[in-house]
Order: structure tokens, then C-alpha cells, then sequence
């Protein structure tokens, strides 16, 4: 995936400002955040979004929500709550088709989502 931007960062060829990172998976912060604490969570291994994810995936999937959980605990934001989105499809507001998880936290946030 020569032309995905995530497959760039996870490369280094597109600079990032790194969270976490381990052999499955890569964190750093958003680049516009939405929140006071945005950052992605993102596979090493390119999925362009939730639909193509495979039972193989499985074990990826669920390594980034105990990522996640670790991320936050280190942010700050797990005893106050944080959210975290995956959009998938256009209508979603996927823009980077590389399969990635937000986790967003340092504020209130609204339900249902616009
Ligand atoms: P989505 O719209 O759900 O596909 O989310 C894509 C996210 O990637 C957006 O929140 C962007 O701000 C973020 N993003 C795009 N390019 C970069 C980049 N080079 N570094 C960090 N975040 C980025
Ligand atoms: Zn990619």
C-alpha cells in the first residue's frame, strides 16, 4: 500500500508524534485533534477499514482495545471516560483508508454523535 499515508507513518516516511508502539500496532497523536487528548490506534498490518477485517484479524482487534485501555490510563482520561471511534464508509466520515481506531478523551462529548 505504497500510497497510504498510515502505511507512511508506520514506515517513518511521514512524521508522527508516536504514543505507543509494538510489533502489531502504532499510536500517535491526531493531527487535528478534536479533543484535548486525540490520538489514533492503528495495525501495522494494512486493513482499509472495519469491512475488511477477517477472523485473522481477530487477535489485532483486541490487542488495540487493551492498547487503548493502556493509552488512556497514561493520558489521564480513564477515570473521567473516553470515547473511542472507528468511522467506516463515506457516510461514516472515513477519510484515511487504513483501518483506525480515534480515542478521544479531556472533555464531554455528545450522544448521539452528529
Ligand atoms: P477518519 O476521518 O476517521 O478516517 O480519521 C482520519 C484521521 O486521521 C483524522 O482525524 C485526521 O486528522 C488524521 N490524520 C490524517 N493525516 C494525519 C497525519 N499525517 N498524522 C496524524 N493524523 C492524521
Ligand atoms: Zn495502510
Amino acid at each position: 500500500m505504497e500510497e497510504c499515508i498510515f502505511c507512511k507513518i508506520i514506515k517513518g516516511e511521514i512524521p508522527s508524534e508516536k504514543i505507543y508502539e509494538d510489533d502489531m500496532v502504532l499510536s500517535f497523536k491526531d493531527i487535528e485533534p478534536a479533543a484535548p487528548v486525540h490520538v489514533l490506534i492503528i495495525p501495522k498490518k494494512h486493513i482499509g477499514s472495519i469491512n475488511d477485517l477477517t477472523e485473522d484479524d481477530s487477535k489485532i482487534i483486541a490487542h488495540i482495545y487493551l492498547v487503548a485501555k493502556q493509552i488512556a490510563a497514561k493520558l489521564g482520561i480513564d477515570e473521567k471516560g473516553y470515547r473511542i471511534v472507528t468511522n467506516c464508509g463515506e457516510e461514516a466520515g472515513q477519510t484515511v483508508h487504513h483501518v483506525h481506531f480515534h480515542l478521544l478523551g479531556g472533555r464531554s462529548f455528545a450522544w448521539p454523535p452528529g
